[in-house]
């Protein structure tokens, strides 16, 4: 027998299949999509059989495989399809697109591996004619319920009649594997569906078209129930669900949520779980005892049969499409392709869907179903706009005199308040009154933060860190002040403005502790705190009664960011946490601060108007020739010495002109972080509606520049940031 093997070792050059033999004692273990060791030049390597063949076409002296390292395949035909879809779709390597998959306990195998842990259990044996005793009699006892019970169990009675029942064979060990999650069991909690929500399930289970859904409703429509339902109908019918939240932030939540519901049959895999339980977790996937599937971008990949539901929350969030790595996949497109694969529906659910999403929808590519009201008919939260222009000529707080004072209104009357500010750490940058010099970092094109707590200037890209200078390095005055607002002043600010109020913030810094944003949550909806205050993490999913008002203390951060999107994301981002507010029986209120009070991402924000807002962005998008009337690609060169790399940048530009026709092709230009980790980076950006030498054009350039050591080319398809 010989089989065809792909090494796991992501490089260009071998990525392709090795034959290998199988030797005799072997051949039994072998199927397609299970993991083997082999001798590859000096080194023994793992990777995956993708063929079973009784010959190899190439040379005469084919090495052996080493060992068969699972019992089970690992990947199955459909995830092994999957992965040749995405290379595809991404142009990575295709060892890359099945490591994805893929815990990092399955990745190539590195001498500490996590392990499976065990419980002993025993069962019982024959007794015949041995004598018991009354203590070991007791311990026999305890079988007449359970033909297993726990070693700990019966050593609570006697441990030395368990070990000499054990010697004698009459309890006979059984090892039973310990998962590290442990889930509560079911309890069925849920409520009878409101008329539009029953009204979209059953959208969904009469789509005989077998399109792709999405599900707009506004914040607080109910969306997580008609998920439920949907995934509870699927699991009637014997089949399996997966729904994607975008972050960990969003999950303590819904995972509580859905473990009411539907008890062990979840599996719940996010970026918190140790190594150890992403690996528990994924086993209890492949070996269908988990039916349902909720995880943050990967958990796309769970490894379920029968798959009949795949939900998408949150569809618009950057988080689901893979940028800093390769295979930079969408998860959206490989739900589709696994929708596709197992003609099962998808819902992508978002209040406010991404514009690309929306189009499709408009031009009957998807099925649009709506979620116009909250649920109960609750109204949304009543919007205001303070103008910091007008508020700094009278005031230079962090808050306006409006915001100041419902909060202190809110608190009053013992309710609680969310705050919003897009920037962690003290203050945004550290600059010279004397000269204008700004403190960045040394590895990167990025000015440095200042974290007043641990009295640092630090990199948010590197995490290069430095201490608070106060002389400036170029003109050596006794003048570097910081300016601009990060979470770490606004908190300080609202302890000299509400002694005895308890503020709660919530950013990476704070949270980066295993279990501390659970912990957090519980500790907010408990109403131990009055404010909570964050950035983004804050915005999303959360669902506390009590909170009646959102303040964001500055709209204007991610309005600024040199992205054709930011004005998508901004709208996104204040009507997300604007949904926060007001989500029970009290009525919710929002303000937002801003020095851009009349932009359109904030008026539409203010009248809940996502169909005004769409319209707006989408005649701009169309002048400006960018999605969805355009495809993106954005190439990425990057190396050590940029004259190498600008130098490569204009040939590239001058070959990709001679191939492409109808293709706007933009830059070589300076990355917008030109330098980053000491590595400098150009970008070319292509344009285009249709290009049909596209793709041939690209893999040429890939394979061109494979094995250049100077210069590294990565191609993303689509991408969401620049
Ligand atoms: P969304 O996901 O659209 O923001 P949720 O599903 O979180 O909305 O629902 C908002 C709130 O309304 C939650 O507290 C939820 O428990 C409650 N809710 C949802 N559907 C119903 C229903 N049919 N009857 C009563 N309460 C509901
Ligand atoms: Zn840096």
């Amino acid at each position: 027998m010989v089989v065809g093997v792909l090494i796991q070792l992501s490089h260009k050059n071998i990525d392709k299949i090795f034959d290998y033999k199988v030797p005799s004692r072997l051949e039994s273990k072998i199927k397609i999509g299970i993991r083997v060791e082999v001798p590859f030049g000096y080194q023994k390597l793992e990777g995956f059989v993708l063929e079973i063949k009784g010959q190899s076409s190439y040379a005469v002296n084919l090495k052996q495989i080493i060992e068969v390292v699972d019992e089970e395949i690992v990947l199955n035909k459909e995830l092994l399809d999957l992965g040749k879809f995405i290379k595809k779709q991404t142009l990575s390597t295709l060892i890359s697109c099945y490591q994805v998959m893929l815990p990092k306990a399955l990745k190539a195998r590195r001498g500490s591996s996590v392990s499976k842990k065990y419980d002993i259990y025993y069962r019982l044996g024959e007794i015949g004619e041995y004598k018991l005793n009354t203590k070991q009699q007791e311990v026999i006892n305890l079988f007449t319920q359970d033909d297993l019970v726990s070693r700990k169990r019966l050593l609570l009675v006697s441990a030395s009649s368990v070990k000499t029942l054990e010697q004698k064979g009459i309890l006979i060990p059984e090892k039973k594997e310990h998962y590290r999650l442990c889930y509560n069991s079911e309890n069925c909690l849920k409520y009878s569906l409101t008329d539009e929500q029953k009204q979209v399930v059953n959208q969904v289970l009469e789509n005989k078209e077998e399109k792709v859904s999405l599900l707009w409703g506004v914040t607080g429509s109910g969306k997580t129930e008609v998920y439920m339902e949907l995934i509870e109908n699927t699991l009637k019918k014997g089949k399996t669900s997966i729904m994607l939240v975008p972050e960990i932030s969003l999950t303590p939540q819904m995972v509580e949520r859905f473990e009411k519901r539907f008890g062990n049959k979840i599996a719940a895999i996010h970026s918190a779980l140790s190594e150890g339980e992403r690996y528990d977790e994924w086993r209890r996937i492949h070996r269908g005892e988990a039916k349902i599937v909720i995880g943050a971008r990967s958990a796309i990949f769970a490894p379920l049969n029968d798959l009949g539901m795949i939900i998408i929350d949150e569809e618009h969030s950057d988080s689901y499409k893979q940028e800093d790595s390769s295979p930079r996949y969408s998860a959206i497109d490989v739900a589709r392709e696994r929708g596709r694969y197992n003609k099962c529906p998808v819902i992508l659910g978002s209040a406010t869907p991404s514009l690309e999403s929306f189009a499709r929808a408009q031009k009957g590519f998807y099925q649009l179903l709506m979620l116009p009201h909250r649920v109960n008919k609750k109204s949304l939260p009543s919007v205001e706009i303070v103008d910091m222009n007008e508020e700094y000529k009278k005031n230079v707080g962090l808050f306006s005199k409006k915001l100041f004072d419902k909060i202190s209104e809110k608190i009053e009357k013992k309710e609680q308040v969310i705050l919003l500010l897009n920037r962690r750490g003290y203050s945004s940058f550290v600059t010279c009154k004397n000269c204008g010099y700004t403190v960045k970092c040394p590895h990167c094109d990025i000015t440095l933060t200042y974290h007043k707590h641990a009295s640092m200037l630090r990199c948010h890209y590197c995490g290069y860190a430095t201490n608070l200078k106060v002389i400036c390095p170029e003109c050596h005055e006794n003048s570097l002040t910081n300016l601009g607002i990060g979470t770490e002043k606004v908190e300080e600010e609202l302890h000299k403005l509400f002694p005895n109020t308890a503020v709660l913030r919530m950013d990476v810094d704070t949270t980066s502790r295993k279990g501390m944003h659970k912990k957090m949550i519980e500790d907010f909806r408990n109403q131990k705190y009055s404010i909570l205050l964050g950035t983004q993490i804050v915005a999303k999913g959360l669902d506390f009664e009590n909170v009646t008002l959102v303040g964001v203390i500055n709209a204007d951060t991610s309005l600024n960011i040199p992205d054709f999107r930011s004005s998508e994301n901004t709208f996104s981002l204040l009507s997300q946490v604007a949904g926060r507010s007001g989500r029970s029986e009290k009525v919710g209120e929002v303000v937002i601060q801003t020095f851009n009070p009349s932009h359109y991402a904030i008026s539409f924000v203010k009248k809940h108007d996502y169909i005004g807002f769409y319209k707006q962005e989408m005649t701009i998008r169309k002048t400006m020739k960018y999605p969805p009337y355009y495809y993106l690609v954005y190439i990425r060169l990057s190396g050590k010495d940029y004259s190498i790399i600008e130098k490569e940048a204009q040939k590239i530009k001058k070959s990709l002109e001679r191939y492409l026709e109808q293709t706007i092709i933009l830059g070589p230009s300076p990355a917008s972080i030109f330098k980053l980790n000491d590595v400098y980076r150009y970008s070319i950006i292509l344009k285009y509606k249709k290009e049909s030498n596209l793709y041939l054009a690209l893999i040429k350039m890939d394979e061109h520049y494979k094995n250049n050591k100077d210069i590294k080319v990565e191609i993303n398809f689509n991408p969401i940031h620049f």
